[in-house]
């Protein structure tokens, strides 16, 4: 492959539901963007939706898109290796001025239909992106590691939404990988106590490694003490999207605690009203990122948070199918990741 102008590049694109393959099309850098060889992405539960139905929440896709966006690469002229942050904000809107570039109304974010046209994602031979969303990082720390810079810095604005988690007591319903990362996380960041449910077994587990302090299954009666007294819990996080886990975030949560969440699912969903009121919950969205991307590269590469129990394997991204069908098992999966490296290539 040369490197230039009208170059010949792969991407993993959908095409519509079930439909996911390699397309190879011209590319081209965009002036005063910078040229990314990418080596790693790892996927999310969003390109799976995608894969499955054809769109995620309300968003179906108009026309074919690149996926993927949680990716990291090395910039072609220098070798140097950087996280990619996917989100490019206007800078311009309201949102974006008073440095809430998550919420911004202009946003172009990688392998999203939320506009359309829609924005092509991180699933590629090579990028041509904003310098504004290039983080590098030192190369000695793996790919493995360094993958998971977008999902951590997801988990970690979910506790700066939750007014930061320090000598407090948190509950997180839901252990899949972002449930697992704000576990991590909420350890790094100075929780007195972390209480993690799932119905996996296979995910509890993971939880512990990641730090939680117990777990427990939905299933099973937690300890009383949980819901006792106008609950137990300083902060919850429910990552599940089970509407049984957020009536239990509510019944656990202490009176004038917080509520975040993280989990998303389509439609409406019922709620306590009276109960929150009450007990003065403050229930917090939580959505995406901003300056936490740089702070999550950072904790990675100080090894503050060790992600590796959370990968399960990785794929040549030549396999995008093999890796689809495997990452959306959910008995067996956690974090699945695609490698973009070839044999015949050599870094610098
Ligand atoms: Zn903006």
């Amino acid at each position: 492959m040369s490197i230039g102008n009208n170059m010949k590049v792969k991407s993993i694109k959908v095409f519509g539901k079930g439909e996911v393959g390699l397309e190879e099309t011209s590319f081209a850098v965009t002036a005063d963007e910078t040229l990314v060889r990418v080596t790693r992405g790892g996927i999310c539960g969003s390109d799976i939706h995608y894969y499955q139905h054809g769109g995620i929440g309300d968003f179906s896709l108009c026309h074919p898109m690149t996926l993927g966006h949680e990716v990291i690469g090395r910039i072609h002229q220098s070798g140097q290796t950087v996280a990619v942050n996917p989100s490019k904000a206007c800078g311009k809107c309201f949102y974006c001025e008073s440095g809430n570039s998550n919420q911004c109304v202009n946003m172009e974010f990688f392998g999203s239909a939320m506009r359309n046209p829609h924005v092509d994602g991180g699933f590629s031979e090579y990028l041509s992106v904003s310098k504004q969303q290039l983080v590098p990082y030192d190369d000695t720390i793996s790919d493995d590691v360094m993958a998971f810079s977008e999902p951590l810095s997801v988990a970690i604005h979910a506790i700066n939404q939750a007014g930061g988690v320090l000598g407090k007591r948190v509950l997180v319903t839901g252990c899949g990988p972002i449930g697992c990362l704000i576990i991590a996380a909420c350890q790094a960041a100075g929780a007195s106590e972390i209480i993690g449910t799932d119905l996996s077994e296979r995910c509890r587990d993971i939880a512990l490694e990641m730090g939680a302090d117990k777990v427990y299954s939905p299933l099973e009666s937690l300890p009383t003490e949980y819901t006792a007294d106008k609950g137990y819990f300083d902060v919850s996080f429910e990552a599940s999207a089970a509407v049984q886990a957020f009536h239990g975030c509510i019944d656990m949560t202490r009176a004038k605690g917080a509520l975040v969440l993280v989990g998303m699912r389509p439609g409406m969903v019922d709620f306590p009203l009276t109960k929150c009121l009450a007990k003065e919950i403050n229930i917090r969205g939580t959505f995406r990122f901003v300056s936490e991307f740089e702070t999550a590269v950072r904790w990675l590469e100080k090894g503050k948070v060790n992600p590796l129990p959370l990968l399960t394997r990785v794929f040549p991204f030549t396999q995008i199918i093999d890796a689809l069908k495997l990452a959306e098992d959910k008995t067996s999966a956690m974090k699945v990741q695609l490698s973009f490296e070839r044999r015949d290539e050599k870094f610098i």
